[in-house]
Order: structure tokens, then sequence, then C-alpha cells
């Protein structure tokens, strides 16, 4: 596969920060109105393992899902949540997107390819010009 540059990987923003965008992939946020996206991390620092382990985990769930037609979309053990939409399709409709989640920077400091991989807003982009790059052949 043709490597692809992370500047056309599309970006995260702080869902503070002012800046406009086009998808929270958040937690649920009621002080923010903010209800849970369906790109949530649902592994938790703390509950799950560290901060490399719980983006690690997330990159395989959605990996998960997107690549194998038979997955059991229902329930994954150990998780509350259901993953009933996340697919292939799905997942190539973020690609470079401007997504909102919570680490980057509240100054409205972009997470850019340089930065260690601290969010899994950033993993979605990498994983969804990937599927956006499969589904176009
Ligand atoms: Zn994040």
């Amino acid at each position: 596969m043709e490597p692809i540059a992370d500047q056309e990987l599309g970006r995260v923003v702080h869902v503070l920060s002012g800046a406009s965008y086009e998808q929270y992939v958040g937690r649920a946020m009621p002080r923010y109105r903010l209800p849970e996206s369906l790109w949530a991390n649902p592994y938790k620092v703390g509950r799950h393992g560290d901060l490399d382990t719980v983006l690690l985990k997330f990159e395989e769930l959605i990996s998960h899902f997107c690549n194998d037609a038979s997955a059991e979309l229902a329930s994954v053990p150990g998780l509350r949540r259901s993953f009933p939409t996340i697919n292939k399709v799905e997942l190539a409709k973020l690609n470079r997107l401007t997504l909102a989640c919570w680490c980057p920077d509240l100054d409205g400091t972009l997470l850019t390819p340089h930065d260690p991989e601290v969010c899994h807003g950033r993993i979605l982009l990498r994983l969804a010009a990937r599927a956006a790059a499969e589904l176009a052949g």
C-alpha cells in the first residue's frame, strides 16, 4: 500500500477550542450537551490499562470491525457498549475530516503528525484513510 501523507489525514481539534469541526469523537459530556460519539474509545485509562494500551486496544477494535465482515458487532467482552454500526464504510466517512476530542490543546493548537500518538482521534483518521483507499479499490 502507498504510504499516506499525514497532512492528508484530516485533523483533530479540542472540542472547546472554538475551531469548527465535523465529528465529535469523544465520550458523553452532558455538561457540554455532547452525547457519546459512536467513535469514542470504549477503553478507559486505568480500567483497561495505560494510555498506550487503550490506544492500541482501540486501534485493534476498529480494525477488527472494519476488516472482518463476519465480526460479531453486537458486543465485545468486557465492554459495556455495543458497536452495531461500526464498519469500513462508516469509518471511511471520517477520512480527511476535522474531528473534535479532548486531547489537543485547548488553545487551538492542533495535534500534528509529528506529535506522539496521544489521541484515538488520530488513530481514527489514519484508519479512515486506509479504509477509504481500500474501498476506492
Ligand atoms: Zn482524543
